[in-house]
């Protein structure tokens, strides 16, 4: 029987921090004429946790579809611990924790009954008990499954997929539906065995628990990977800061909102009201004293005037923006 990682044998996340876990090398797959995904590649180390983000139907969870040896790759190559998931699928499983966007579950089994139930897959679970506590369920032991709450059915799925003392765990998705206590706890629990060594790979609607959790994240749309790093990398990419200012139509001639429009970055969004104004700037300073030079030359006041980074959420609207269509591109 393949032997289960305990978390107190596990290697220092330290010492192995530069072992490849998981290698995605040209990855592509087709279903039936649709391309979900369109040749990516990345890399994630042990004791990292990676974010792939993106647009709905961009290809995510078939990526990890793929990665967690469920479907073949049409063509291009991956490796979970250096070997095929598909084809070794048996020996790496115990290794893997897997939280899927939908997981079946015995509606008439209770949520002891689950867990317990679970366990058998696994050598050396963890204890039935400590597994109810630490996603927060042992007030509901005895509550069949098919009366849990949408966000206390994602903490058993995460209860679940910690059972096994796995060393890399997929995460599709895994707050969506919690309250914040539940989210707050969630990511907790994962930060905690993160700093045990454990890899995490995590797709994620909520930008900002990616910014929270994600040593580095991919952002993927219509099957292929936009851009990829650590957060600071690829916010440094691309636009870092926004200047935004409003002005009164009534006082604003075409000319002076042109003179203040300068930039290729700047967009404008009218109201009977307000004209607000966004600039997107690699060089906040200069930008900022070339606004502010032609505002006094044009007579305009700036209301509401600021400078702000860029998060991660502009960064993806922006690349989400790029191409409409969010369907899978034909193969
Ligand atoms: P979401 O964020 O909406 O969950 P995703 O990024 O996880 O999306 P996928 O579920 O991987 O995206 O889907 C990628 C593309 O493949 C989509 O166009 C989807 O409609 C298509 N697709 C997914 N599964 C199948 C399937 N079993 N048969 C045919 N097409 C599929």
């Amino acid at each position: 029987m393949t032997r289960i990682t305990t978390v107190p044998e596990r290697i220092s996340s330290t010492r192995l921090a530069r072992e490849v876990v998981l290698h995605v090398d040209g990855l592509v797959v087709d279903y039936a004429g649709v391309r979900a995904v369109d040749g990516i590649d990345f890399e994630v180390r042990r004791g990292e946790v990676f974010g792939l983000l993106g647009t709905n139907g961009a290809g995510k969870t078939t990526t990890l579809d793929v990665l967690e040896g469920f479907r073949a790759p049409t063509s291009g190559a991956v490796r979970v611990f250096g070997v095929d998931p598909l084809v070794e699928r048996d020996r790496i499983s115990p290794r893997m924790g897997i939280m899927l966007q939908d997981a079946g579950f015995f509606e008439d089994l209770t949520v002891r009954q689950t867990v317990r139930s679970w366990r058998r897959f696994y050598a050396r679970p963890r204890g039935v008990e400590e597994t109810l506590q630490m996603v927060g369920l042992e007030h509901r032991a005895t509550v069949r499954v098919k009366q849990l709450s949408g966000g206390e059915r994602r903490r058993l799925d995460l209860g679940l997929a910690l059972l096994g003392h796995p060393e890399v765990l997929f995460l599709d998705e895994p707050t969506t539906g919690m309250d914040p206590e539940g989210r707050h706890r969630c990511l907790q629990i994962v930060r905690d065995l993160v700093e045990e060594g454990l890899t995490v790979v995590l797709t994620t609607h909520y930008l900002e628990e990616a910014e929270q959790l994600a040593d580095r994240v991919a952002i993927m749309h219509r099957g292929r990977i936009r851009t990829q790093g650590t957060l600071d990398e690829v916010l440094a990419a691309h636009r870092t800061s926004v200047i935004r200012f409003e002005l009164d139509p009534a006082r604003v001639t075409e000319a002076a909102l042109t003179a203040l429009m300068w930039s290729p970055g700047a967009h404008v969004q009218r109201s009977a009201t307000t004209t607000a104004v966004s600039i997107d700037s690699a060089d906040p300073q200069a930008d900022l004293g070339r606004l502010l030079a032609a505002a006094d030359r044009t007579g305009v006041a700036l209301d509401a005037l600021t400078v702000t980074r860029s998060s991660l959420e502009d960064l993806f609207l922006a690349l989400a923006d790029e191409a409409a269509p969010t369907q899978g591109v034909p193969a």
